[in-house]
């Protein structure tokens, strides 16, 4: 193993070497070379990306629009800024939801203001105002969010005023977040805006008559592929209630009432942790680190929650379940499994799916080499306990912090404190672990990967796959690598659960096993006289 670090050491003093000095000491404390004769293992993240690095991060508002609020179905969304900005709504994710007999759906629209010169001389509150007027009037929705992107926040439109005004004019619940892309170091600010919104106007506004017997929220889940769809047939079939989920293929409506739950799922510790947090202090709602990718996650999360809930019949339920559920992939996973043994992959994606999925692809045979995340903070690597030791920044003072008290009348204890503790040594209950400690040595934890390092990395250690966003999908396809992007699975999925470990292993064995990277041939090297130099040129 010390030769291995060793040589992957080496490997990375290759790929920060064109680094002047003082970008390279930056750079080397975001990365992460796995040696578990350490004790810990500490990697800089959600600090600003060096100027002049082309980063593949988002925007503050492309984590809050894009990311958490767009996948709820029952909102007009109006994105109050110039058309490019919603290059974060259809353009990013494709939004899925099902809608029962009396929900709406506005989920096929993208609503914008679309800013020109004028308005930004002269201010766009009367352009906001006229387009809440036209959404009422054509959709007539129950609720209505706008999210600010950059000039608005420049102009300083006040979006809050324009807010207030129009939920008195028509009785609705209008709701406006300051996600300006500039704010925080990366998406991940916009995350924090939409939970704090959220958890201030939304839950709790509601109570419903429960009768369900275990009833949780699902958080962390944004339905990418139709993931949501595939969890919920199975969490259904085994007798969950699901009230809300935050929010893919989720509803404002929900939402209100989500506080009834007796156990919150954190499925992307990152983008929701925050909710989570608020939801035990207001009331009593602990959460669960969950992982529905991948079966033998899947299974730990389902029987970590039946425990968690502690009823015979549940678990024998889950149990019944999962026998059923697997026989059915077994075979399938085992032959892909044959054909992508040995193979490895490359992943920087997001918050948690850099993790979730190198258990995936460890079913199948493929061994991740690198891995990392483009908005993941110390925590989301090395594991909650860290939380003490992160110093706040300017970045971080940007966001307000909402403060929840106990909610004196609906606050209750779901299981006794004893109970509690006693749990919370089997599972990880209002944990999280992080990313690094799964991993196995000399593999590497990357924070902030830009594009020369993601290009240097793949000549070095030549992956097989590349797993990550739009921005650098087609950096990897260039090089000759197939890369597939976990941030909206190509319009492909669902890779949730059972059946979606089979729809990735198919998605991912069709993509590395076709033939056509055989074919990259460029011009120069077929025609005389031209000369060229290809990026993945080995
Ligand atoms: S950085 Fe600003 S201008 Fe660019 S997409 Fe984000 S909000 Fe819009």
């Amino acid at each position: 193993m010390v030769n291995e670090v060793k040589k992957i050491e080496e490997t990375l003093e290759e790929v920060i070497d064109s680094y002047p000095a003082k970008s390279m000491k930056n750079r080397k404390e975001h990365i992460v070379i796995r040696d578990t004769s350490q004790d810990k293992q500490k990697i800089m993240a959600n600090t600003r990306t060096i100027p002049g690095i082309i980063s593949n991060r988002g925007c503050c508002f492309a984590g809050c629009q894009g990311v958490v609020l767009g996948p709820l179905k029952d909102v007009v969304h109006i994105v109050h800024g110039p058309i490019g900005c919603c290059y974060y709504t259809w353009g990013m994710r494709r939004n899925q939801a099902v809608v029962g007999e009396n929900e709406k759906n506005f989920l096929n629209f993208s609503f914008s203001t679309d800013m020109q010169d004028s308005d930004i001389v002269f201010g766009g509150e009367k352009k906001l105002e006229q387009a809440i007027d036209e959404a009422m009037e054509i959709f007539n929705p129950g609720t209505i969010m706008i999210t600010a992107t950059c000039p608005v926040g420049l102009i300083g439109d006040d979006i809050h005023a324009v807010a207030r005004r129009a939920q008195e004019k028509y009785g609705i619940s209008v709701m406006a977040f300051s996600c300006e892309g500039y704010k925080g170091v990366s998406q991940s600010a916009g995350h924090h805006i939409a939970n704090n919104e959220l958890m201030e106007h939304l839950v709790g506004k509601k109570e419903i008559e429960l009768e369900a017997e275990y009833p949780i929220n699902l958080m962390g889940e944004y339905n990418i592929g139709g993931d949501a769809f595939e969890i919920e047939r199975v969490l259904g079939k085994i007798g969950y209630k699901i009230i809300a989920t935050f929010s893919g293929n989720g509803s404002a409506e929900a939402i209100m009432s989500a506080h009834e739950a007796d156990l919150n799922l954190v499925q992307c510790h990152r983008s929701i942790n925050y909710i989570a947090e608020m939801f035990r202090e207001k009331y009593g709602v602990p959460w669960l680190k969950v992982n529905f990718l991948g079966v033998d996650q899947t299974i730990k999360s389902l029987r970590d929650m039946a425990k968690y809930f502690g009823d015979e019949k549940l678990i024998q339920r889950t149990e019944a379940v999962i026998a059923e559920e697997l026989a059915a992939v077994e075979q399938s996973l085992a032959m892909y499994q044959d054909l992508l043994e040995g193979k490895t992959a490359f992943l920087f994606v997001g918050g948690s799916r850099a993790h979730h999925y190198q258990n995936v692809f460890k079913r199948i045979g493929i061994d991740t080499v690198v891995a990392g995340y483009e908005f993941g903070h110390r925590d989301d690597y090395e594991g909650r306990e860290v939380i003490p030791d992160i110093k706040m920044t300017a970045d971080d003072r940007n966001i307000p912090e909402l403060e929840v008290e106990k909610d004196e009348q609906r606050y209750h204890l779901r299981l006794s404190k004893e109970k509690m503790e006693e749990l919370a040594k089997e599972i990880p209950l209002n944990n999280y672990e992080g990313m690094i400690k799964e991993m196995e040595d000399g593999t590497i934890a990357i924070d902030d990967l830009n594009h020369h390092e993601q290009v240097k990395l793949t000549k070095i250690l030549k992956p097989d796959i590349y797993c990550s966003g739009i921005k650098d999908k087609y950096t990897s396809h260039k090089m000759g690598v197939f890369s597939k992007q976990l941030h909206s699975y190509d319009y492909s999925g669902p890779y949730a659960m059972f059946k979606g470990h089979v729809n990735f292993a198919r998605d991912v064995a069709n993509g590395i096993l076709s033939p056509t990277w055989g074919y990259i041939n460029p011009p120069w090297k077929k025609e005389a006289g031209l000369e060229g130099n290809y990026g993945g040129d080995y």
